[in-house]
């Protein structure tokens, strides 16, 4: 096997692969919902490993893949101000909106940072009282409670020129979405880790008994990842549906109450359009009416701003596994890491980025 004794335990790697192997009799459907999942998944070989055994479909779950264009445009609205400090993470710089970037509004004079953790953004406010500093809080229930936080901690201290540009997406309405659709293939999933360490499982839980699907909560470590097929394999082809654990050392069953809990009151749900995919309803979070005044859109007024994808795009259908990324015309030639056309190019998270910067120019399986 070609990437077998890179592995951190190869023997046991060996025992997992085996297990598979020996169960499955047919090749099945498993979707990995994490962008952090398809990476580990590509840069391991996974796949290649598991070729007759499993076709994996690259899920939505990127943040910075599914941040709609028009939330980029509305950054990038905020940031030129004159009188704004505008904060991010790294990762949001590159990602283009529909005309430039975060880096592009830096270079024309724009007040963009990068900051480490959203309190830093509410320190800048607290030293810099006659600017307004926004932050740009995107990502899944993993990233909210931090954002919450800083919220919260302006609110105490009476900090009133800070606020969140809030693009938060949350993982099981697009898995309900991914299942209700008619083109699902999905016969099972990869529920990502670090999610369910802040939400818990139990939330899972309906998905299951709606859908009759076996969902397997894994890390990001190829021996989590191989551990976690084995859990979904073993209950396909046995006919069963149970929601498992594979990623214990990490993950309870309710998930952190005590983030839970600012997180719930900080934010609400909302429909939320996720790039690639479309609106999906009740998928996102928004700050709640008691915290609306820290709204960022609602501040500077871009609520309004609309922009269409680029025609060629088929990222939507890379998310539910309709077509692997080679398969699109424009990837590698007008659609790269460095020209992303589309939602699973922008981020090295994205699926269409992996199997780029992992040179796999065709889809595993395929013998073209
Ligand atoms: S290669 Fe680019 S254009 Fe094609 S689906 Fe992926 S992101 Fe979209």
């Amino acid at each position: 096997m070609r990437y077998l004794a890179e592995f951190r335990d190869p023997a046991l790697a060996r025992r997992l692969l085996d297990a598979i192997i020996a169960t499955a009799t047919r090749r099945w459907a498993i979707m990995e919902v994490c962008g952090g999942q398809t990476h580990s998944i590509i840069r391991n070989g996974i796949d290649q490993l598991l070729t007759d055994q499993v076709e994996f479909i690259h899920g939505p779950g990127c943040p910075v893949c599914v941040t709609p264009l028009e939330t980029i445009d509305r950054a990038l609205a905020i940031a030129a101000r004159p009188e704004v400090i505008f904060c991010s993470f790294g990762d949001m710089l590159r990602v283009p909106g529909s005309g430039m970037d975060l880096f592009m509004v830096r270079a024309r004079g724009g007040d963009v940072r990068v900051v480490y953790s959203p309190l830093d953004a509410v320190r800048l406010a607290e030293e810099n009282p006659d600017r307004q500093v926004v932050f740009f809080g995107v990502g899944f229930e993993t990233t909210a409670p931090a954002n919450a936080m800083a919220v919260v901690t302006a609110r105490r201290r009476g900090i009133d020129n800070f606020s969140v540009l809030v693009s938060h997406v949350l993982v099981p309405p697009a898995m309900t979405a991914v299942l209700s659709s008619p083109a699902n293939r999905v016969a099972a999933f990869l529920a990502a880790g670090h999610v369910c360490t802040v939400m818990g499982t139990f939330q899972y839980e309906p998905l299951v008994a709606t859908y009759r699907v076996p969902i397997v909560v894994t890390g990001f470590e190829p021996l989590d990842l191989l551990d976690g097929v084995r859990h979904a394999v073993e209950q396909l082809e046995a006919g069963r549906a149970e929601l498992a654990n594979a990623y214990p050392r990490a993950v309870r069953p309710a998930g952190n109450p005590a983030a839970r809990e600012i997180l719930a009151e900080v934010f609400t749900v909302c429909d939320r359009a996720w790039r690639g995919i479309g609106t999906i309803p009740d998928s996102g979070w928004r700050l709640s009416a008691a915290y609306r005044d820290f709204d960022a859109e609602v501040r500077f007024d871009v609520e309004g701003l609309t922009v269409a994808e680029p025609a060629e795009c088929r990222s939507g259908e890379v998310l539910q596994g309709l077509v692997k990324p080679p398969q699109c015309p424009a990837f590698g030639t007008s659609c790269t890491p460095r020209t992303p056309l589309g939602a699973t190019m922008v981020s090295a998270e994205g699926a269409c980025a992996a199997y780029f910067q992992f040179r796999r120019l065709t889809p595993a399986g395929s013998r073209g």
